[in-house]
């Protein structure tokens, strides 16, 4: 069976062509400035073969046409005909109670539209490139894996804000908790990677977005990101955990409207808001190394709020078995793991500054006599999304 993975954007489609009965990997591509007046970038690479145009894309489903056509090219595609895209799988964000792996129908795209102040940047592009696809695409099932569904397993009292219980009950105001593929891809992939099936696991998402989960046998316990995935960890270029008391003064003193504010909080916060130089981490680490105070200052925050929903996370599980470094930053960031894991010894966590220094891929970087394992493992949150595809479509 073959399945797409579709990763939407607003103005960008990535996606992943995967075989499931081998779980191999045929095709990739990516296609930007969707629906905008300059010409899209569009790239496929089909096993060795890469092919660049430059096109205008009018919105999604075109962008789609546009990939099947590539896959189905005579020359180098991969497909035969696009009837065998058995389904075409979403990594979809939030659609409230209407969580898990679902077929996406009409009371799906409803849910996710009715909530798109929760996940303003992701639920929009989705539901209406799926709109478009369903239109263009009916003989092909397209399914949603919410990223929620992973934390379905947490616990009542690490998912209730201590708010008035009606807000709780009526509009199921909780910690819901994202970045669902990728933890649970981290969690069976350490599974297999030890070869302990309760292994207590601290998954560090740290990426654009970033978010930690505390795991024990691959299962979710707790998590940072809470109601809505503007909060948790500071983002790229959202604010992270914050005191909504806050904004009675500043929307006094700035004179600005509350929704004004939350928008700036949402896409003028986090590590771009605070460092003041980028939302890229590269960029910020350079700026701290030329002497940039506030973008040293960006780096402290963002580690010691790592470092403190460790520590939360440490207490839930009762200690654990192995921090796991992932996401761009995550696999990337020699500085930001060191700074993590120093003075980490009242658990004695060791970390081998040689191995992370030279980490790549999958690899263990603490010290040989580190009682927490530290590693650093490469997400895919794509094959767990073609897994679930692919469980959706063969369970109706
Ligand atoms: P997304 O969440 O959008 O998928 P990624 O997981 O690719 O993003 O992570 C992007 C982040 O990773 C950016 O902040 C980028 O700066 C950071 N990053 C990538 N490579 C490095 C590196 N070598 N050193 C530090 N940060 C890096």
């Amino acid at each position: 069976m073959k399945v797409l993975v579709a990763n939407l954007g607003s103005t960008s489609f990535k996606y992943g062509l995967f075989d499931m009965q081998t779980e191999t990997q045929l095709a990739r591509g990516g296609i930007d400035r969707i629906g905008q007046d300059a010409d899209s970038q569009c790239v496929v690479t089909i096993g060795d073969h890469r092919q660049d145009v430059q096109q205008r894309i009018p919105d999604h489903a075109a962008a789609v046409r546009m990939c099947l056509d590539q896959l189905t090219n005579p020359e180098h595609g991969c497909l035969s005909s696009v009837d065998e895209v058995a389904a075409i799988g979403f990594k979809a964000v939030f659609a409230g109670k209407l969580s898990g792996i679902r077929i996406v129908d009409e009371d799906l795209l409803a849910a996710m539209d009715a909530l798109a102040d929760v996940a303003p940047a992701h639920n929009p592009p989705y539901v209406r490139a799926m709109r478009q696809l369903r239109e263009a695409f009916p003989a092909i099932p397209l399914v949603a894996a919410l990223e929620t569904a992973f934390h379905e397993t947490i616990a009542e009292e690490y998912r209730t804000y201590a708010v008035p219980y009606a807000w709780r009950d009526q509009y199921d105001v909780r910690r819901w908790g994202y970045h669902g593929a990728s933890h649970r891809y981290i969690g069976t992939r350490m599974a297999q990677l030890t070869g302990r099936n309760d292994l207590k696991v601290i998954s560090c998402h740290l990426g654009g977005s970033s978010s930690i989960c505390a795991m024990i046998g691959g299962e979710s316990r707790s998590t940072s990101m809470g109601m809505t995935p503007q909060s948790g960890l500071p983002q790229n270029n959202r604010v992270g955990d914050f005191d909504p008391f806050a904004l009675r003064l500043v929307k006094r003193l700035s004179g600005k409207d509350y929704n004004e504010l939350l928008d700036e909080l949402a896409s003028q916060g986090g590590l771009l808001g605070l460092s003041g130089v980028s939302n890229d981490l590269r960029d910020i680490e350079q700026a701290a190394a030329n002497g940039n105070a506030q973008a040293e200052l960006a780096l402290k925050v963002y580690t010691a709020d790592i470092k403190r929903y460790i520590g939360q996370f440490l207490a839930v599980l009762n200690g654990a078995g192995a921090i796991v470094f992932t996401g761009g930053i995550g696999e990337n960031s020699r500085r930001i793991r060191r700074d993590v894991c120093a003075q980490m010894d009242y658990v004695g966590l060791k970390l081998d500054e040689d191995r992370s220094q030279a980490a790549r891929g999958e690899m263990k970087i603490s010290a040989d006599d580190s009682r927490i394992e530290v590693w650093t493992v490469p997400t895919n949150e794509e094959i767990v999304v073609a897994r679930q595809t692919v469980a959706a479509v063969t369970s109706t």
